[in-house]
């Protein structure tokens, strides 16, 4: 498969082939029809965040269809259409796991960072952390939501029934929450 690599930070990405991966018997392997762009991406391609995997594949707002699946995946099936976000694994045995704020894990991992991302025509992710995306949502607009929208909207759900709301630094976020706090 075609696929974008980091194989050095601060370096460009290099259009590489590699094999297709196989899912675990917990992961869905993915056909990628689309991977937005994080501000979270820069900063890993730039050397900020600085301990990706390497080489890398990033990219953390996936969407695409469902290929094939492990033996122990039940959430979704061949021909579903889902979503990866960053969060792609967590300990389940962590105090934060373990209190319901598996986002703040001693032990995640990050698609696009840890784990192999979607600027690739395939991908695999633990069937836990892949979202199904409803049938008429075009590719396009669902991809920033698997990141700036889903952390945004976190933050949204927050304000309650605040009257007024200033967004601070969050890019994506910022613009669907623009968006959203309007409608
Ligand atoms: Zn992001
Ligand atoms: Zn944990």
């Amino acid at each position: 498969m075609r696929a974008m690599i980091l194989e050095t930070p601060r370096k460009p990405l290099r259009l590489d082939d590699l094999p297709v991966p196989k899912p675990n018997p917990q992961q869905v392997l993915i056909h990628v029809h689309a991977c937005a762009v994080c501000r979270t991406d820069l900063h890993i391609v730039d050397g900020e965040l600085t301990h990706p995997k390497l080489p890398l594949v990033p990219g953390h707002q996936i969407v695409g269809t469902v290929e094939a699946i492990g033996e122990r995946v039940e959430k979704f099936h061949v021909g579903d259409r889902v979503g990866v976000p960053w969060l792609g694994h967590t300990c389940n045995h962590c105090r934060y796991c373990l209190s319901g704020r598996e986002n703040l894990c001693d032990y995640a991992k990050f698609t696009g960072y840890n784990l192999d991302g979607g600027y690739a025509e395939y991908t695999v992710a633990d069937e836990s952390f892949c979202f199904l995306i409803p049938g008429d949502y075009p590719d396009l607009q669902a991809a920033p939501l698997l990141c700036g929208g889903l952390i945004g909207y976190r933050a949204y759900r927050m304000t309650g029934d605040a009257e007024k709301i200033g967004f601070y630094g969050f890019g994506s976020a910022a613009h669907i929450l623009i968006q959203l706090a309007r409608y």
